[in-house]
């Protein structure tokens, strides 16, 4: 994960919810005009200066932008956007993998109410302080990112508080889905339930060649 801090004009005064992000307006290895997009962490609306966490997973467009930014460099971007609102309820879940890391943190600072993290992270150097009541790591060491293999034993094992819950599960789109199943049959009503795929696990036959399929 490398954190990016961008300051723009526009951004002075700006009030965001929590977990808002940008849409960077980036150039892939053919020249080729990409967007990819970046929860902001943190958001210093006086000087109009936002910190972005980038996982570094490899040479693609995002990915690439966070490891080579370096201070003067200029970048365009639409935002913020995003749909996600806080919904009021006794406690709050966020699951997710290192991509939503931000977006949780972010959730995590701005509830009242006693919440649950799970992150699912490479290795213990990735963990990050997180202001939640109750905050699992899952290590993924060698299991291969995008898998809700190790995610759903470990939400299905937790011990839910009563009263109304609402969760928020962002990451690899198909894991969320299959999380989303989990947490409906432990009494969780669907419209308390808010999934947003970050990435999708590439399929096999579009591995090399071809653009990655988005999330929607
Ligand atoms: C609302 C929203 C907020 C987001 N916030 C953040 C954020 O704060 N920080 C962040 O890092 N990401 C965030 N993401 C996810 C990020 O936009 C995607 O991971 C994006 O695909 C990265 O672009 P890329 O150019 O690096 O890889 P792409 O060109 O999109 O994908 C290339 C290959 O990498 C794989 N891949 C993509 N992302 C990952 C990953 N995270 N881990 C492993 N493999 C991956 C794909 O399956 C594909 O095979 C957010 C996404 C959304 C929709």
């Amino acid at each position: 994960m490398q954190r990016v801090t961008v300051r723009c004009e526009a951004m002075v005064g700006a009030q965001i919810r929590p977990a808002q992000d940008v849409e960077l307006h980036l150039v892939d290895d053919s020249g080729r005009r990409v967007k990819r997009r970046y929860t902001i962490r943190d958001l210093r609306a006086g000087i109009g200066e936002m910190d972005l966490d980038v996982v570094l997973h490899g040479d693609w467009p995002g990915s690439t932008w966070g490891r080579t930014a370096r201070p003067g460099d200029e970048v365009r971007f639409q935002g913020p956007r995003g749909k996600l609102e806080l919904r009021p309820a006794d406690w709050h879940l966020m699951v997710g993998d290192e991509s939503a890391l931000p977006a949780i943190a972010a959730i995590a600072d701005a509830v009242a109410e006693p919440s649950i993290v799970v992150v699912e992270i490479p290795d213990p150097q990735e963990q990050q302080p997180v202001a939640a009541t109750d905050v699992r790591w899952v290590h993924r060491g060698s299991h291969a990112p995008g898998t809700p293999d190790l995610l759903l034993p470990t939400v299905s094992a937790l011990d839910l508080p009563g009263g109304k819950g609402a969760a928020y599960l962002l990451g690899e789109t198909r894991s969320m889905v299959a999380l989303r199943a989990v947490l409906e049959a432990r009494g969780i009503a669907h419209e308390a339930i808010f999934v947003k795929g970050y990435w999708n696990v590439a399929r096999p036959d579009r591995v090399s060649g071809r653009a990655p399929e988005r999330p929607g």
